[in-house]
Formats: structure tokens, sequence, C-alpha cells
């Protein structure tokens, strides 16, 4: 095959390769993508929107089962059924529907796309594994997007009914009891959704508490939760061994104990994916093992950026996509550096938990004067109307002139909130200027405000 060559070659179409890729196309950039499995990566095919589809179907499963046992607001409903072959089709439609859906974006920003692996042969070239043979390609730029992978564990490894996320969103059979070790973002994200389609499920976390990201305040309804589902949680606990029909478990105060379970999901982390591209020889600085980045994802090698998980935390989709579409200005010529006050995190959880900017003790921590003041939903009107009151809107300012630093909350339905809890950020609002707005009636939102009022001191309905 004759050399191909390009001013901008992207090594990866998730969120971040292919937001670079498609922004550069639109922005005249001759682009080149290479991707060695499916348009949209782990967000699309394995990650956000798989998990995301189950989740919503376990919840309206769930929402049923209540209507057939409780009757509440006086409806009913029969007893419900899951044909789980059918729930899966439609999450692999919805999957299908997006990564499609990115192909075509990238094919009207006239960006040229290859299949196969791509390996750095230098810092300018790069050769791809396809179906065709061997590709080798010449470029200006290159940007490295190649995400990241599931962490094993050496004591409970992949295979067999030990599975990752991947397997676990791809199951053709709800297991009647489902191990889960990790207690963060993918183990009860998934965990939940399993006990709400029926499984008997078990979360084993190694920390004191689940989610060791957030404050107990954050996690708390989480876990009251949890408990309501049936989900049983064992916490400062590790998994020891699988012995095909159980898990081992050994606590930090010496107990053991075992688990018996059909399916074991392994959520204990993600790692930078670096191997299959060739890294090594390129010896580009790391940051522990993620590729090192300066404000403009710029790597120690003149003209190749990385993007995304690769780069390192916060692990998320939207990061990848910002920071891609970043790189695909500065390459154009635009002059672009990484600039945003804030990356909100969402755990889509029952109730979902958002976070963005600094929580109460990280502002101690950086020695900032903070106040902190929180709006339960117990007191909000929406709330009570979707049998919902459980969780909060917290705020964190600064003393001396109220600028935000930090918005928090926990409730169902809050994911929505946290364009409203950026927004305010990034633009430097602080506690009168989400005061003084006027938010709607009757939603989860006055929360927002309610929680800035309440700062200053004067709050309306509480
Ligand atoms: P990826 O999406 O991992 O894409 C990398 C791509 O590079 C892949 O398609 C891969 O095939 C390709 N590639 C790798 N090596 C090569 C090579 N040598 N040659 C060619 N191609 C290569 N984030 C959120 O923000 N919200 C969520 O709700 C959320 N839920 C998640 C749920 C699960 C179960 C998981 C696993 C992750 C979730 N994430 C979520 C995280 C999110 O998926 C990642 O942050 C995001 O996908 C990172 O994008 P990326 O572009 O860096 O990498
Ligand atoms: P995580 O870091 O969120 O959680 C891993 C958990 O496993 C932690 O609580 C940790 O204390 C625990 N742990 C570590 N070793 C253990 C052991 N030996 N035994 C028991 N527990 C152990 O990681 P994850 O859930 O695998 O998710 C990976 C990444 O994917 C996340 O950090 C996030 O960046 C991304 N993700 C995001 C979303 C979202 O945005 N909603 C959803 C899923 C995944």
């Amino acid at each position: 095959m004759p050399d191909l060559a390009c001013k901008l070659l992207v090594i990866g179409a998730g969120p971040g390769g292919y937001a670079c890729a498609v922004r550069a196309g639109q922005l005249g950039v001759d682009t080149i993508i290479v991707e060695a499995a499916r348009d949209g990566g782990t967000c699309l095919n394995i990650g956000c929107i798989p998990s995301k589809a189950l989740i919503h179907a376990a919840d309206e499963f769930a929402r049923l089962t209540t209507y057939a046992m409780t009757g509440a607001m006086g409806l009913s409903a029969g007893t419900p059924s899951v044909d789980f072959a059918r729930t899966g089709a439609w999450i692999a439609g919805v999957v299908d529907r997006l990564s499609h859906g990115v192909t075509g974006l990238l094919k009207k920003a006239r960006v040229r796309s290859l299949r196969g692996e791509a390996r750095f042969r230098d810092g300018k070239t790069i050769v791809v594994r396809g179906e065709g043979g061997e590709q080798r390609i010449r470029a200006e730029n290159i940007v490295i997007a190649t995400g990241s992978e599931p962490v094993p564990l050496s004591s409970v490894p992949f295979g067999g009914d030990v599975i990752s996320s991947t397997d676990a969103l791809s199951l053709a059979e709800i297991p009647r009891r489902m191990a889960v070790v990790g207690g963060g973002y993918i183990g009860l994200e998934i965990g939940t959704a399993y006990a709400k389609l029926g499984s008997a499920v078990t979360v084993v976390e190694a920390a004191e508490r689940i989610l060791p990201l957030w404050d107990s305040a954050l996690t708390e309804p989480v876990a009251r939760r949890l408990s309501m589902l049936g989900v049983e949680v064992l916490t400062s606990a590790k998994a020891t061994g699988w012995s095909g029909s159980h898990l081992a478990v050994a606590s930090a105060d010496g107990q053991t104990s075992e688990i018996a379970a059909d399916k074991v999901l392994v959520a204990v982390g993600r790692k930078p994916r670096t191997g299959s591209v060739g890294l090594a020889d390129l010896r580009l600085s790391m940051s522990g093992p993620f590729i090192k980045i300066d404000d403009r994802c710029r790597t120690s090698m003149r003209g190749v950026y990385a993007v995304g998980d690769v780069t390192g935390e916060p692990m998320l989709a939207h990061r990848a996509i910002a920071q891609g579409e970043m790189v695909a200005g500065i390459i154009a010529g635009q002059p672009h550096a990484w600039d945003k006050v804030a990356i909100p995190a969402i755990c889509f959880t029952d109730p979902e938990i958002v976070s963005v900017g600094l929580l109460p003790d990280e502002a101690k921590r950086q020695g900032i004067d903070a106040k902190v003041a929180e709006f339960p939903f117990k007191a909000n009107g929406r709330a009570l109307t979707t049998e919902r009151d459980d969780g909060f809107v917290r705020v964190v300012a600064r003393s001396d002139n109220g600028a935000l630093l930090g918005v928090q909350a926990v409730g169902e339905g809050v994911s929505e909130l946290s364009a409203a809890f950026a927004l305010a950020l990034e633009m430097g609002a602080r506690l009168d200027d989400v005061g003084a707005t006027v938010h709607a009636h009757p939603t989860r939102s006055e929360a927002f405000q309610e929680a800035c009022l309440r700062a200053l001191g004067m709050p309306l309905h509480i």
C-alpha cells in the first residue's frame, strides 16, 4: 500500500480522539483517524452509554415492581418480568446508533478513517495493521487518544465467571448472585442495576466506605438506598480468591468470609492503554502510568499530543472531549490552553451524586476560608411530587466575597443539575448571583438557589 501523509493523525476514536478529529476536520485540517475497534471508543461501546441504558432499564423494572407490590399513588401493575435478551438487544441498538453517528460525523468533517491497530515507528510515522495489511502514515502532528482498560486483580483474575465491566454490560442472563469487587463508579452503577433486576448483590470495597472519592454526607444516601435494595456492602474488605463458586474475602480486622456468587464483577479502577501503540520506544515523559502533558496536551515530544484517559484523572468522557477539541484548535493555529475551572463528576447511582469544583474538605486543605450550606430535597416541592425527597444540594463558597468554589448534590435526577453547577463555577458566579437568579418552580434546581441563599443567611423555604 502506498504511504499516506496528513497534517494530523489521531490514534483512537473514543470521545477524546473523535472529538479532536471532527473539530480538526471542521477547521480544515487534513486529518486521519485510526481506530482498532469501533468508533466511539469505551464510552459509546462498552462504557457510559450501555451502562446508562442498563441503569435505565433496571430503574423502569424496579418502578414496575414497586407498583406491583404497593400500588403507590393509587397506581397498580401486574407482576413484571424481564426478557433480558430483548433488553440486551435494545442496549445494543442504542450503542449502534451512536457509534454509526460518530462514523457519520467524521465523514461529514472530511476526516479519513482507517480501521486497524496503530503503532509508532518514530515520532512522525505510524504503521497501521489492518485487515488489508500494513499502512504507513507520515503525520506532522499525532494525537494519542488510546484510552484505558480495566485494572486486573491478581487474587481474582479475569476469566470464566470473573468479569469486567465490558462483560457485565453484555451478559446473556441476569445472574442470580453477583459479587462486585470495588465499590466505586462502575461497581455501584452496574451492581445497583443488577440488584434492581433481581440479582442478589454483594459489594466488597477495600476502603472504609463506598465511593471513597467523596465525603460521607454525599455517599450516605446511596449507602441507605443500597441497603433498601437488599445489596450487602462489605467495607474495609478485599477479595482474596475465587473458587469457581465462592469469593474469598478478608476484612481489615483479620476476619475471613466466603460469598457464593454466579458472577464476580471486578471493578477496582482503570489503567491507561499505552502498550499496543508502542510507547516504550518513543520514551515520552510519563506521570506515573499516564502520559505526561502540559496545558496544551503536548507531550514531551514535539508534535505529539495526548488526550483523554491515557493522560490520567479524572478519566471522564467529557474531559476527553474537551481536551480533544482544544488540541484540534491548537493544531489549526488557534491560541488555546487548558483553563477549565470545573469538570463535573457524576456517579449514576441511586440516588445520583454530582460534584463540581471543591468539596468542603478540599477547600479546607487548601487553606481557604470557606462557608458551606446545603438545602435538603425534603423541603423541595418537585422532589416531593416525584416521591424522592432524599438528598440535598450543597454549596461551598469563599467567606470573604461569596465566590462559589464547589457545588455538590445527591438525589434522584441531579445529574441534569450538573450543567447549572458547572456554568456557575466557570462564569465565576457568587452566592448572590445564583440567589438572585429566578429559578423555575417546581424544579429540583430551586434547591441550588436555596442553598446559595442559605449560605448568605437568608433562605426562603427552610
Ligand atoms: P476510549 O474511549 O477508551 O477510546 C480509546 C479508543 O482507542 C478505543 O476505541 C480503542 O479501541 C482505541 N485504540 C487503543 N489503542 C489503539 C491503537 N493502538 N490503534 C488504534 N486504536 C486504538 N465517563 C463519563 O464521563 N461518564 C460516564 O457515565 C461513564 N461511564 C463509564 C462506564 C463504564 C462501564 C466505563 C468502563 C467507563 C465509563 N466512563 C464514563 C469513562 C469513559 O468511558 C472514558 O473516560 C472515556 O471513554 C475516555 O475516552 P478516551 O477517548 O480517552 O478513550
Ligand atoms: P473507581 O476508582 O471508581 O473505584 C474503584 C474502587 O475499588 C475504589 O472504591 C477502591 O477503593 C476499590 N478497590 C481498589 N482495590 C480494591 C480491592 N483489591 N478490593 C476491593 N476494593 C478495591 O474505579 P472503577 O469503578 O473501576 O471505574 C474506573 C473509572 O472509570 C472511574 O474512575 C471513572 O473515571 C470512570 N467511570 C466513570 C463513570 C461516570 O462518570 N459515571 C462511570 C464508570 C466509570
